[in-house]
């Protein structure tokens, strides 16, 4: 049950940076990569390795310079840009290391933006806040502003709102980042209870104490895969 496919992917940002700096200039270079459902995987690697670039690839919010990448057994570049925006509404989610919630509006609100453009009920529309709050102990601050709350708080906000739409795909990008170890491990019990529930999981981090949460991790370095390592199964794959 394949969710994302790709294909000898690269990712040169700026090609010119060959003649200025005559170093890699590949961000990524030739992944090979398959995300199936109920994965949960943590990418890992140092800064500048690619983490990002890579994510933000499988995400559909970048595209790769050469290569090929098939998410829900569709090719990407023959998405049309209407088809790819309705797509990542309904199947995938994303959290950053910055909760970037609207200021000036409330916890409820914030989560429930994304269904603004949906066709829920009302009715429907507060059950499903309701229960996602409860998921993830926010259901006292909903009528508060982000700028009252802490930084867990409001990062388990972003978290509500990135699953309001039930994605079938959670990408996040150092959620943790912002976060002391307390509310980092919370958060990451909680992606962990997520993807027993069948959500599948992208995660970047360079914190291998919250990579570990994960069933999958692989190593970057200088945009290619170094190192697969699956939890469970013991099993290591040298690139
Ligand atoms: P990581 O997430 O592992 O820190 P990134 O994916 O952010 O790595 O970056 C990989 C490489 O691509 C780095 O050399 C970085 O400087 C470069 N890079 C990332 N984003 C951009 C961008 N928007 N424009 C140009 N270069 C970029
Ligand atoms: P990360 O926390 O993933 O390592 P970075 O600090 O590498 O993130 O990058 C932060 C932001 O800056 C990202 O949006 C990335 O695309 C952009 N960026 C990174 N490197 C470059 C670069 N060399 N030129 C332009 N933008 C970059």
């Amino acid at each position: 049950n394949i969710l994302i496919e790709a294909n000898n992917i690269s990712k040169v940002y700026d090609p010119d940076i060959l003649l200025k700096r005559g170093k890699n200039i590949y961000a990524l270079n030739n992944i090979n990569f398959e995300l199936q459902k109920g994965d949960f995987i943590s990418i890992m690697g140092p800064s500048g390795s690619g983490k990002s670039t890579l994510l933000n690839c499988l995400s559909t919010l970048d595209q790769p310079t050469s290569g090929h990448i098939q998410i829900f057994g569709k090719h990407l570049s023959k998405l049309h840009k209407n088809d790819l925006c309705e797509f990542r509404f309904q199947k995938l989610g994303f959290v950053f290391q910055n909760h970037n919630l609207i200021p000036y509006l409330s916890i409820f609100d914030n989560i429930a933006a994304p269904l603004i453009l949906g066709h829920q009920q009302n009715q429907e529309i507060e059950k499903r806040i309701h229960e996602l709050a409860k998921m993830l102990e926010i259901e006292k601050i909903l009528d508060k502003f982000p700028h009252e709350c802490s930084g867990g708080e409001c990062q388990r906000t972003a978290i509500a709102r990135a699953l309001v739409n039930q994605p079938e795909i959670l990408f996040c990008d150092e959620p943790t980042g912002n976060l002391d170890s307390k509310n980092s491990h919370k958060l990451m019990t909680f992606l962990s209870q997520l993807n027993q529930q069948e959500t599948t999981i992208v995660l970047v981090t360079h914190d291998s104490m919250i990579a570990s949460y994960g069933k999958t991790m692989m190593y970057l370095y200088d945009g290619g895969i170094k190192t697969v390592i699956h939890r469970n199964q013991a099993s290591q794959k040298q690139f």
